[in-house]
C-alpha cells in the first residue's frame, strides 16, 4: 500500500485500534502499566526497514532506536567541549540500565543511503552537514573497505561497508561500561543482523567465524540448499 494522503494514516490508526484495543484481554491493559521489552534494537531510519514490521513484533516487544545507518557512537563524555548531544547513548543507557534488556540487536540493511553517502559523498543543501558529521563514526570502516576492496565495484564496497559498520557498532556498544559489564556477566547478549533486501533474507554476524551467516533464507530456498551453498 502506497500512502498518498494523510487519511490513510488515520485509517491505519483505526485498524491498529481494532487489533490492539478490541478483544477480551487487550494487550494494552498490560502495557498501560509499563513496558518490559526483552530487546533493544538499533535500526536505520530508512522507510523500508521498519524493525517491528520486519520482525512481526507487537507493541511492547522491542525498544527501538533508529538513526541514519543504524550506528552506535563510541562512549564519550566530551559534550562540554564539543557541544554534542548524546541522544543515541541516552537511549542505549535507558534500555540497558532502566529496562534491563537481555539483548541488543544492531540491524543493518542492504542499499543503505547513509552508507552510500559515506562511501560516495553527499551533497548537503548548506553549511550544516549533519549527515556527513554523523557518518564519520564509521570513517575507519570506509578506509578499510577502500583499501582492501580497491578494485571491487561500488556495490560490493558499499555492501562490505554496511556489514563492517554493524561490527563497528557492536564494538562501540562495548565501550559503554554498563554494556561491557553486563555482557561479561552473561546478562546481556549483543547481535549483529543484516537485512538482505534484494533476496528477502536475514543474516547474522558470527563472532566465531567473523562473517555474516544466513539466519533466515530467501523464500524458496530450503535448509539443505542453504547448507550446500555454505559448503
Ligand atoms: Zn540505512
Amino acid at each position: 500500500m502506497e500512502v498518498k494522503n494523510i487519511q490513510q494514516f488515520v485509517e491505519g490508526f483505526q485498524r491498529f485500534q481494532q487489533k490492539y484495543f478490541a478483544g477480551e484481554q487487550p494487550l494494552y491493559d498490560k502495557l498501560s502499566n509499563g513496558q518490559n521489552p526483552s530487546t533493544l534494537l538499533i535500526g536505520c531510519c530508512d522507510s523500508r526497514v521498519d524493525p517491528a514490521l520486519l520482525l512481526d513484533c507487537d507493541p511492547g516487544d522491542i525498544f527501538v532506536i533508529r538513526n541514519v545507518a543504524n550506528l552506535v557512537p563510541p562512549c564519550s563524555d566530551s559534550d562540554s567541549e564539543s557541544g554534542h548531544l548524546h541522544g543515541v547513548s541516552a537511549a542505549i543507557q535507558f534500555a540497558v540500565e532502566a529496562l534491563n534488556v537481555e539483548r541488543i540487536i544492531v540491524m543493518g540493511h542492504e542499499k543503505c543511503g547513509g552508507i552510500r553517502a559515506l562511501m560516495q559523498g553527499y551533497t548537503s543543501s548548506g553549511p550544516l552537514d549533519f549527515v556527513e558529521r554523523w557518518m564519520r563514526i564509521v570513517e575507519p570502516v570506509k578506509q578499510q573497505v577502500l583499501y582492501q576492496l580497491a578494485s571491487c565495484s561500488v556495490e560490493t564496497q558499499n555492501h562490505a561497508c554496511e556489514l563492517g559498520a554493524i561490527i563497528m557498532s557492536l564494538n562501540n556498544l562495548r565501550s559503554f561500561p554498563w554494556v561491557a559489564e553486563r555482557e561479561r556477566a552473561g546478562k546481556l547478549a549483543l547481535h549483529g543482523w543484516y537485512f538482505d533486501m534484494t533476496n528477502g533474507a536475514l543474516l547474522a554476524y558470527s563472532d566465531r567465524t567473523d562473517t555474516f551467516l544466513p539466519m533466515v533464507c530467501p523464500l524458496g530456498i530450503s535448509h539443505s540448499e542453504r547448507l550446500a551453498k555454505l559448503v
